[in-house]
């Protein structure tokens, strides 16, 4: 809607409830941001992909896209802009946590605006540390990244074609759960097709191939596949070559 002086950055806040957007504006303004502030999600995901704000403000709860999706849209562009998430209930976190987007900030409702403030200014600093892009993930010795899409054991590069890196990153981003094949099929694959699950087990065996015994991948029988290893999660290539 407008965007007022910008000395310390824009900050765009999506948020459908006035008074909260007010509140916001005003307090981000008095600490020297640029406010964008938009209502619905659909506006907001479409005003942070042409104005590129240094961070986003996002209520959850709106209409059009809820703020989940918004987030999970740019972050599938691979877009890392830094999120805060703005929740009012205790489920709406669990779905943040489980998102695992980058974006482990949030703050709940009702919030001081100067913590509001101290948060926005820490997710900043925080991104600058690793600008625009998703932090490598771990699993003993495998490294996956995110950003360049590409996988090593050790300092070994292997190679993986699309679908089994987009399988590999899914259940290394969800470590300790348990998904069927039909779930990854419908989640990685994007279409529900029964039929078609055996292609699971196939990609599933490409990738322990390939990995050897590096594969985090466990089977568990009559369900599907896990990885239960703990992943560590860096936003340096290095920290993985030890
Ligand atoms: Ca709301």
């Amino acid at each position: 809607m407008s965007v007022d002086g910008a000395a310390r950055g824009l900050i765009m806040v999506v948020e459908d409830e006035s008074a909260i957007a007010d509140v916001i504006r005003l307090n981000l303004a008095k600490a020297g941001y640029g406010v964008h502030i938009e209502r619905d999600g659909t506006s907001g995901l479409a005003a942070i992909r042409s104005l590129k704000p240094a961070a986003v403000i996002l209520d959850i709860g709106l209409p059009g896209l809820d703020g989940i999706e918004v987030c999970r849209l740019l972050r599938s562009e691979n877009d890392w802009t830094p999120v805060l998430f703005v929740t009012a209930r205790d489920d709406e976190i669990d779905r943040i946590v489980g998102l695992e987007l980058g974006a482990d900030h949030y703050v709940t409702k009702p919030f001081s605006p100067r913590e509001l403030v101290a948060r926005v200014t820490s997710v900043l600093r925080r991104s600058q540390g690793s600008p625009d892009s998703p932090p490598n993930l771990l699993v003993g010795n495998v490294r996956l990244d995110p950003a360049e899409r590409r996988v090593f054991v050790d300092q070994r590069e292997v190679e993986l074609t699309a679908t089994e890196f987009d399988l590999l990153g899914y259940l290394m981003r969800r470590p300790g759960r348990v998904f069927s094949r039909e779930q990854l099929i419908s989640d990685v694959w994007g279409y529900s097709a029964a039929g078609s699950v055996r292609t699971v087990d196939v990609h599933i065996a490409q990738v322990r191939a390939k990995l050897g015994e590096a594969s985090p991948i466990r089977t568990v029988r009559g369900v599907g596949y896990a990885v239960d290893n703990p992943v560590r999660r860096t936003s340096r290539a290095s920290d993985g070559q030890q």
